[in-house]
This record gives C-alpha cells, sequence and structure tokens, in this order.
C-alpha cells in the first residue's frame, strides 16, 4: 500500500484565529491560557480534519506560535545572550521577545525562507554557545495528538539545515562548529518522541537543494549517522523547493529510512532518483503542489506514481505534497465569494490533502474506488483548458508578436538624458520621493466607507482628490523637483492594479503566513491578462494639473505583480509575465498621451524571483529584465522613466538592475548605511540613480548632515549627473509629522550639496 501523507499544515487557523490571538495577547488584551487554548484548538482541527480526510500521515509539530525556525532554537536554547535568558525552558516571554525585539534587547533578523514569501528568524551564534533541550513543545505536541487518538508524524528541521541558515555573530564561529554539541539535543528529541510511541520522524533539510560547499554536504553524513545510530525511529529525510541534483546520491546514502522529493519544482529528478534508491529506502513522491492554489491534475500525478510503484513497489511509496502546506491558504469552502467555475480550478491546503487521499486510494484500491473525484478532476480541467474566461486569443497572438526590438527604448540613455533635460528642466542632484505619502486615518477610513456602501463614489473621489491636493502643495512649498500624487487611492501596490486588470481574482480568505502575526492575501491570476481600461490616468492626470512641475505617473512593474500573486500554472510564469509587461506597456503609453513626463514602474520585487540556484539566475534574469523592459521601451526618448527597488540587498544583480535601462532608478540602501555603494566600485551603473537617504522604516526624521554625507558618500562612486536625492521607498507607513521635516530636510541637504 503507499500511504497518503502531509509534510505540514497552515497553522493561522481557517479564520486567521491564530493572528488574532497572538496580536490580542501581544496588546494585553488575552491572556496566556486564551492563547494557548486557541493555538491547542487550532492543532486539534488540523489533525482532526487531516485523520478524517484519510490522511495515514498527519503532521504534528508543524504548528507555531511564530515561526518554525524560531520554535527550532527554542528547542535547542539558542537564545543569543542580549535577551538575558538564563533558564533551562524558553518561556514565552524570551520567545516573542526574540521574534519582535523587547524593552532590553532588539528582534532578532528576519529573512525569506528560501523563494517563499514566508520570513524566518535567523538564528545567531555566538562564541560559546551550547545547547541543550529548551523546549519540549514537540513531544508535547506528539502526546497533545496521541490524548485526541491520533498518532502522527513529528516534523521537525534539520540540524544541517538549522546550521546553514543561520549567522556567526562577529565572525566568532563557524556555524558548523556548533554541530556536535546541537545533534546531542537532537538525538534526545528523537529519542523522547520514540519512547512516546512515534514511529517515524520528518526531518526538513531544505538546505539539500541549495548550492553547498562541501563541508556541509560532509555534515550531513556525520549528522545522520549519528542520529540513524543512536534513534529508534524511523527518519524521513525532506527535500523541497527544488532538485537535489548533486546532493541526490549523497542523499540517498544517508541512513534514513525515507526520502522526500519535490516532484513539481522538480519533476525531472524523478528518473535518476528511481535508478539510484537504495533497495532499503522508502520514497515520498512530492506531487501536489503545496505552494500554489490550483487543482492537481490527477491522472497527469497519477501516471507519475506509478512509474515510482512499477519500480518500487507500493510498500515503498508515499504521496504527499511538494511541500509543506503552510504556502497555500487554508480551505477553499470557505471561499464564498469565488463563483463555482473559477472555484473548480481551485485547491487551497484542505482540498491538496484531499487529493493526496484520493491518488493513494486509486493506486492502492483501484480507479473505480474514486471514479467520482477523478471524473470531477478532469472537468474541471477540460474547462480549466478552454475556458473563454482563462483563454483570451488577442493576448496570446499579442505575446507571439513580441520582438526583441520591443524591449528597447527609440534611443540610447545618453540622447535620452538630453532630450529629458530639455523637457524637465530639472536642476543637478535633482529631488523626488518614491510614490506614496501616509494613509491617514481619513484616507483609510474613507475607502473603508466607500467599499462599504456608505458613501458614494462621488464622495470618495473628492476625498482624494483633496488629498492629493494637499500632496502636490506640500511638495512644491518645500521644493521638491518631480513631484508625485501620493497614491492615496492604493490600498495596496499589486491589488490596486490586478482589480483592474482581466485575467485576476480576489480571495475574501486566502490568507497566507508571511511571517509571525502577519498574513497576506495575494491575488490569483488565473487567465491571460489584459488591460481593458486606463486605471491610473485619471489621478495623474488631476496631480498634473495642479501644478507646473513634473509629476510623476506610478506603475507597479510586471515582475513584481507575478512575483506577489499566485500565478496560473498552466503556462511558464515567463509567458504570464509577458501578458503583465503589455499591460503596463498600454498605461505607459496612455499616461505619456495624458501629457505626464515621468513614469515610475516599481520593481521591488525583482530579486525575489530568483531561482535557488545560481545557475539559473541567468535565464530568470534575462526574461524579469525583458519584460521590465517591455513594459517601459514604448516611451518617448523624452519620457523619463524610472524605477524602484527595496526590500533586498541588490548587490549580486546589479549589472541586471542596469540591463533594466531605466532612466533613473531609486534603491533602498540607507538602512543598511549604503551597503549598496560597494557595488559600485567594480561596476560602473550607466543610467541616473538615487540610493535612498532616508530610511522610511524608521520613525525617526534624519537631519540635514545626515543624509548630506550620505549624499557625499554616494558622491565618491557615483557620478554627479548620475545622482538622484530621495528616501529609501514609499512613505505611506509614516505620519505626516514625521515625513514633513524629514523631506524639507532632504530637500536641503541636495541644496547643500548643490553649492
Ligand atoms: N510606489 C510605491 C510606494 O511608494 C513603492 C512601494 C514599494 O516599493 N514597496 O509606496
Ligand atoms: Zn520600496
Amino acid at each position: 500500500m503507499v500511504l497518503a501523507t502531509n509534510l505540514g499544515f497552515p497553522r493561522i487557523g481557517p479564520d486567521r484565529e491564530l493572528k488574532k490571538t497572538v496580536e490580542k495577547f501581544w496588546s494585553g488584551k488575552a491572556s496566556r491560557q486564551e492563547l494557548l487554548d486557541t493555538a491547542a484548538a487550532i492543532r486539534r482541527d488540523n489533525w482532526l480534519m487531516q485523520k478524517e480526510l484519510g490522511l495515514d500521515h498527519v503532521p504534528c509539530g508543524d504548528f507555531s506560535l511564530y515561526d518554525h525556525m524560531l520554535d527550532t532554537l527554542a528547542m535547542l536554547g539558542a537564545v543569543p545572550k542580549r535577551y538575558g535568558w538564563s533558564g533551562d525552558q524558553v518561556d514565552l516571554d524570551t520567545y516573542f521577545a526574540m521574534a519582535r525585539g523587547s524593552a532590553k534587547a532588539p528582534a532578532m533578523e528576519m529573512t525569506k525562507w528560501f523563494d517563499t514569501n514566508y520570513h524566518y528568524i535567523v538564528p545567531e551564534f555566538e562564541r560559546g554557545m551550547t545547547f541543550h533541550l529548551a523546549s519540549t513543545k514537540l513531544v508535547d505536541e506528539y502526546n497533545e495528538a496521541k490524548s485526541l487518538g491520533i498518532r502522527t508524524r513529528p516534523v521537525l528541521l534539520g540540524p544541517v539545515s538549522f546550521l546553514h541558515l543561520g549567522k556567526s555573530i562577529g565572525g566568532g564561529v563557524k556555524p558548523l562548529s556548533l554541530l556536535d554539541s546541537l545533534l546531542e539535543v537532537y538525538i534526545e528529541v528523537l529519542r523522547r518522541l520514540a519512547d512516546a510511541g512515534a514511529g517515524w520522524v520528518q526531518i526538513d533539510e531544505p538546505c539539500l537543494v541549495l548550492d553547498l560547499p562541501e563541508e556541509v554536504r560532509a555534515a550531513f553524513n556525520k549528522t545522520y549517522s549519528r542520529l540513524a545510530a543512536s534513534a529508534k525511529i524511523k527518519i524521513l529525510l525532506t527535500s523541497y523547493f527544488d532538485e537535489l541534483r548533486e546532493n541526490l546520491d549523497l542523499t540517498f546514502r544517508l541512513p534514513v529510512a525515507a526520502v522526500h522529493l519535490d516532484l513539481v519544482r522538480a519533476p525531472q529528478q524523478l528518473e535518476k532518483a528511481l535508478a539510484a534508491i537504495p533497495q532499503d529506502k522508502i520514497l515520498s513522491l512530492g506531487v501536489v503542489d503545496g505552494r500554489n492554489v490550483w487543482r492537481s491534475d490527477l491522472d497527469a500525478i497519477l501516471r507519475v506514481i506509478r512509474m515510482a510503484t512499477e519500480k518500487l513497489g507500493k510498500e515503498r511509496v508515499f504521496i504527499a505534497p511538494s511541500c509543506s502546506l503552510l504556502h497555500s491558504p487554508v480551505d477553499l469552502d470557505l471561499e464564498t465569494g469565488l463563483d463555482d467555475e473559477l472555484r473548480s480550478w481551485m485547491a487551497f491546503a484542505k482540498q491538496k490533502v484531499h487529493e493526496i487521499v484520493i491518488l493513494a486510494r486509486a493506486v492502492n484500491e483501484g480507479e473505480h474506488a474514486v471514479a467520482e473525484e477523478l471524473k470531477a478532476n478532469r472537468e474541471a480541467h477540460a474547462t480549466r483548458r478552454t475556458s473563454k474566461r482563462i483563454h483570451n486569443p488577442a493576448v496570446k497572438e499579442r505575446v507571439t508578436r513580441i520582438t526583441p526590438e520591443m524591449f528597447d527604448r527609440p534611443a540610447p540613455f545618453a540622447i535620452r538624458r538630453k532630450a529629458q533635460e530639455t523637457a524637465l528642466g530639472l536642476p543637478p542632484f535633482p529631488t523626488t520621493t518614491i510614490g506614496s505619502f501616509p494613509q491617514t486615518k481619513e484616507i483609510r477610513a474613507a475607502r473603508a466607507d466607500f467599499n462599504k456602501g456608505k458613501s458614494t463614489a462621488g464622495q470618495y473621489k473628492a476625498t482624494l482628490r483633496t488629498e492629493i491636493e494637499k500632496a502636490i502643495r506640500f511638495q512644491e512649498e518645500i521644493g521638491l523637483d518631480v513631484l508625485v500624487h501620493g497614491e492615496s487611492e492604493r490600498s495596496d501596490m499589486v491589488e490596486y492594479f490586478g482589480e483592474q486588470l482581466e485575467g485576476f481574482a480576489f480571495t475574501r480568505n486566502g490568507w497566507v503566513q508571511s511571517y509571525g502575526s502577519r498574513c497576506v492575501r495575494p491575488p490569483v491570476i488565473f487567465g491571460d491578462v489584459s488591460r481593458p481600461e486606463p486605471m491610473t490616468v485619471a489621478w495623474s492626470k488631476y496631480a498634473q494639473s495642479l501644478t507646473r512641475r513634473p509629476v510623476k505617473g506610478m506603475l507597479t512593474g510586471p515582475v513584481t505583480i507575478l512575483q506577489w500573486s499566485f500565478v496560473r500554472d498552466d503556462q511558464p510564469r515567463k509567458t504570464t509575465c509577458e501578458q503583465i509587461a503589455l499591460a503596463i506597456l498600454d498605461e505607459v503609453l496612455d499616461l505619456e498621451a495624458a501629457g505626464i513626463k515621468v513614469i515610475q514602474i516599481d520593481e521591488p520585487a525583482i530579486r525575489e524571483g530568483l531561482p535557488l540556484r545560481r545557475d539559473r539566475w541567468n535565464d530568470y534574469l534575462t526574461w524579469a529584465v525583458n519584460c521590465f523592459r517591455l513594459s517601459a521601451a514604448g516611451a518617448k526618448s523624452e519620457t523619463q522613466i524610472h524605477t524602484h527597488m527595496c526590500y533586498s540587498e541588490f548587490n549580486d544583480i546589479i549589472a541586471a538592475i542596469g540591463r533594466m535601462d531605466a532612466d533613473v532608478i531609486s534603491i533602498e540602501s540607507s538602512r543598511s548605511k549604503m551597503e549598496l555603494l560597494a557595488a559600485f566600485k567594480e561596476y560602473q551603473y550607466p543610467n541616473d540613480i538615487g540610493p535612498g537617504v532616508y530610511d522610511i522604516h524608521s520613525p525617526r526624521v534624519p537631519t540635514v548632515e545626515e543624509m548630506e554625507e550620505l549624499l557625499r558618500r554616494a558622491l565618491q562612486v557615483i557620478a554627479p549627473e548620475q545622482l538622484w536625492v530621495n528616501p529609501d521607498c514609499g512613505l505611506k507607513t509614516r505620519s505626516w509629522e514625521e515625513v514633513r521635516p524629514a523631506l524639507k530636510h532632504m530637500v536641503d541637504a541636495a541644496r547643500r550639496i548643490r553649492m
């Protein structure tokens, strides 16, 4: 018999119960007991539901109050010294202090979990750090499930990935040098799990899909030999998010009972795996996509499973999602806002578990046992393949007509710069902002009223117009050179465009955890993308009518729209991105025709799309850069195209950013004290650039001197005629009380360097 298994279920609760209670707890409005009760209820409901659906291996330990990496470091007692923790067990206050900071010590760093939009707490390794079992969460949760009558499969993050994903503080220790002491704790945990009755444990080692230095590869041998020698429990070792490649043989040689492969991201590795897998191992097939919202193609997956069972026999095959279901929304049944047809194409975490069970039954009992389910699945896929809502021949045809010339502006930068100088007449070191101004209570209230039908479109529009006028007057008054309208009409930079584009849908409850209590609800790109009507022109035109200074049109770029959405899985991402790029191009041309002389196309997410393996970066960067260029290239030479980037370090892709050929880029850098500038020692950035001089993530108002100093530093590597003066990012999360003096100071700093 093949087994139906899961690697992890979302922990937020069907109605974001966890977020709500955790935040109440933080603000003192919920007791510790209420928090623990809510958490226990979510776990119980998840376990019972998965069990009832018919799963053979239900995970436990996948739950977390904040983050699984933080749980692992709590388990190990790897608490950095600054939290003053000296206890035996990590208490709730210390746990949340590490996540969010406390009066005593700032929070630990957070970073993206591989190429997902989930963020984990980065473990910090200090000299003299020792480990002991400082949280029994995993064993407790195993026992908790057992007392509900459910034998679960505990999940924990593996020792090598834990060390590899952490960072050394002050360069004092090599993380891997801590392995021995770490393994003692893991051995203790496995022993306790075995004593409690667990037959299997799932150990996640996602770093197996990365380019690994030899010493990390060696650490795998040591780790799993040690764990296997001392543990009386079967280990399922998982990899996900990409293929194992050169680490495949290494993985199969480890003394573990089963290995999990992501066959959604990397289906090509199955054949090699079937040839290489030793006789004694089980293969866990990650065939249901854990990272999107689409219903699986069960027939196609059954063919894959049969390839495996023919070679290995049913006893040696697990059926599983590609990765933990943490990255998909919880339950499609709650999605009452979507029409039936659209819903029939989709599956959230609960539905994905159901698919896994159906697949296992089809293999074990024969397809007749699940004939109805398979039929419904086939029908949904048949309509998806032909639906007019998805397939728009005009859009597809337009994409096929994209030619390389469409990636190029009408003239090279040097010529464009001249044309723009004449058209815009800007001073040296021009000042500008990134787009948004504070989203005040009043703006949000006006939007809420309008959405609830409490005010008319006319009233809402009038409020926004007043906001725009205020923003324009303020910018003129302090002497900014290139103005913005302030984006008060937008709740979110992707949603705003998705709502006006064909091919997008929005869920009511499709939340996924981004970090801690923060959840996001990405738009769903289900069909061919086109732009029925201008999206921003009226606002920009109005703003421009109020002033003689240039007002920047403000658009979100194709790569960012793609990256921050759930993307259809029935065509390459590149094709979807090209469709979006053409829609943005239409908007650029309409803005230009409406007299807008400067247009910014934001691409903050371009780096996030980078593949995990370096040898695939180039392929991605080529199409991502081309899509940006496609959206901008139709603009006349005298139209100045800006782009903006933030949220990441861009040093290692700076040349690709240069190839985007925006006339001006504004890029986050003040938060890292202009680390970005290091990149310009070797690489001569070709066009104009404004490294941010005002850290908008902090409520602190920077002084004129500080920003002047940053600009002078920038001038050491950037030519004066290239340098712009701007903040790190948009100002929508700040208040006017902070923004007014900060921008005044920024303009003054620019004036000083002009002298
Ligand atoms: N134009 C957007 C803003 O100013 C850019 C936001 C972003 O980079 N995330 O808000
Ligand atoms: Zn930004």
